[in-house]
């Protein structure tokens, strides 16, 4: 090994969890620092794409996620107020494409958990909650990192620093990186209910509502208890605050517009928050690199942010890896940011605002060629295999031929 110095990690989300275990499976010392005293347990992402299930199965990991999660091979658009559904997608059309044909819905916290639990098995990781990365300096053969608790600050000596630090990284930003991009007007709306739509979304649990006035959302999601949870996702309406949005008889009249019903929606969760389409300017500056939500935010709309931040984590892992059993030059690291940051452009930025734009469209030509062109994409099984080659982010591993190689594991 080049350094016996740690790899250390700024946060414990799941993209930090899920990138120290890679590191430390290959028998790496790794130290991760989070913030806050325990994984973030509030709704967040919850959609596993097959990519990503590929990825957590090389790492032990898919088996616990699906015994936790849902399992989903379907998901709907539909026309809101027309109730009519106008494409159905199925990833049992990707059957020979990999060995999950289907999306997991595993809510965030529970993946990072599983992941947690096995990193704290390995005794080259170490993990410590509340205790927060605060600054680092970069020196030749190191980076020198100053991490402070509740009551004390020390500086450490690692081999490379990793930003896993969420949307406001302070990775990103000691490194002075811009985090290009933009921040949606609306902000997104999200009620949990246990009011079961089983009956109603029983073959189909993942679905989009287009509307030119007020699109949404609908998913289970598995729940504690695993008895399911069903999310809806609206977009804020134009001079409404937070409050107004998060106000219960408000949240109540939203749910009975979207799916009218006798007798209260029992809401569990109700939370809002802004919406960005941003990515970093760089990925890495010398041993500092970003991976997640530190390097590239997006809207949820396919399920795609957390997905990809994994991805991140495994691809940099396997580069780190080489460099420090000497079996690559410490210039393959390169090699991170000049394929995600693209990737990211690509597939994730791309697609998520697509998908938006395809919901809340308002000019109705417009809206009957997009219908138009959903529909013929599904109903052609080629066209169907590729558009969802593209949502599970099959294609953006396995396309170009250096991603591929990285995302199994072997980067020359
Ligand atoms: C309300 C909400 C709903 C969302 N819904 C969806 C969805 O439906 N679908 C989807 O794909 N994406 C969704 N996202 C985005 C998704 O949650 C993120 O892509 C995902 O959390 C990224 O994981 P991460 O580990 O990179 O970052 P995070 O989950 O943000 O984790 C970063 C961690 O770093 C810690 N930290 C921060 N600063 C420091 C520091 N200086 N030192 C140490 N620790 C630090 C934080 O406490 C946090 O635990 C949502 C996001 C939000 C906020």
């Amino acid at each position: 090994m080049t350094s016996q110095h740690p790899i250390i990690i700024a946060g414990g989300g799941p993209v930090g969890v899920v990138t120290a275990l890679a590191l430390a499976r290959q028998g790496l010392p790794v130290h991760l620092y989070e913030s806050e005293a325990h994984v973030n347990e509030s709704p967040r992402a919850a959609t596993t794409h097959a990519a990503t299930l590929e990825m957590l199965d090389d790492l032990g990991l898919a088996t616990e996620v699906t015994r936790c999660g849902l399992i989903e091979p379907r998901f709907r658009v539909w026309d809101r107020a027309a109730r009519e559904i106008i494409a159905e997608f199925d990833f049992a059309m990707l059957k020979n494409d990999t060995r999950f044909p289907y999306v997991v819905q595993c809510e965030q916290h529970k993946l990072a958990n599983i992941a947690l639990g096995h990193l704290n098995a390995l005794a080259n990781a170490r993990v410590a909650f509340s205790t927060r990365v605060c600054a680092f300096e970069e020196r030749e053969d190191r980076v020198e990192v100053e991490v402070a608790t509740a009551t004390a600050r020390r500086r450490l000596s690692g081999s490379y620093l990793i930003g896993a630090d969420g949307a406001r990284s302070t990775v990103r930003k000691a490194l002075g990186i811009e985090f290009e991009g933009y921040t949606h007007s609306e902000r997104f709306l999200v009620l949990t209910t246990s009011h079961a739509f089983d009956a109603e979304f029983a073959a189909c649990s993942r679905n989009y509502f287009s509307d030119p006035d007020e699109w949404a959302a609908l998913f289970k999601v598995a729940g504690d208890d695993g008895t399911g949870l069903w999310r809806v996702l609206f977009p804020t309406r134009p001079k409404e605050t937070d409050a107004q949005a998060l106000d219960e008889a408000a949240a109540e009249a939203r749910l009975q517009k979207f799916f009218p019903k006798t007798g209260s929606y029992p809401v569990v969760h109700r939370n809002i928050y802004n919406v960005h389409q941003r990515v970093a300017a760089a990925f890495r500056r010398g041993r500092a690199f970003l991976v997640g939500d530190a390097a590239h935010v997006n809207n949820p709309l396919g399920g795609l942010g957390l997905n990809f931040g994994i991805h991140d984590g495994i691809v940099l892992s396997s580069l780190l890896g080489q460099v420090l059993r000497n079996e690559a030059p410490g210039d393959i690291l390169d090699r991170y940011e000049r394929l995600r940051r693209p990737l990211n452009v690509e597939f994730v930025q791309q697609q998520t605002i697509a998908n938006k734009r395809r919901l809340e469209e308002k000019d109705p030509a417009t809206r009957a060629a997009n219908n138009a062109y959903l529909r013929a994409t599904a109903a052609d099984p080629a066209a169907h295999r590729a558009y969802l080659l593209r949502a599970s982010l099959l294609d953006s591993v396995r396309g170009a031929s250096d991603a591929a190689a990285m995302a199994r594991g072997r980067v020359r």
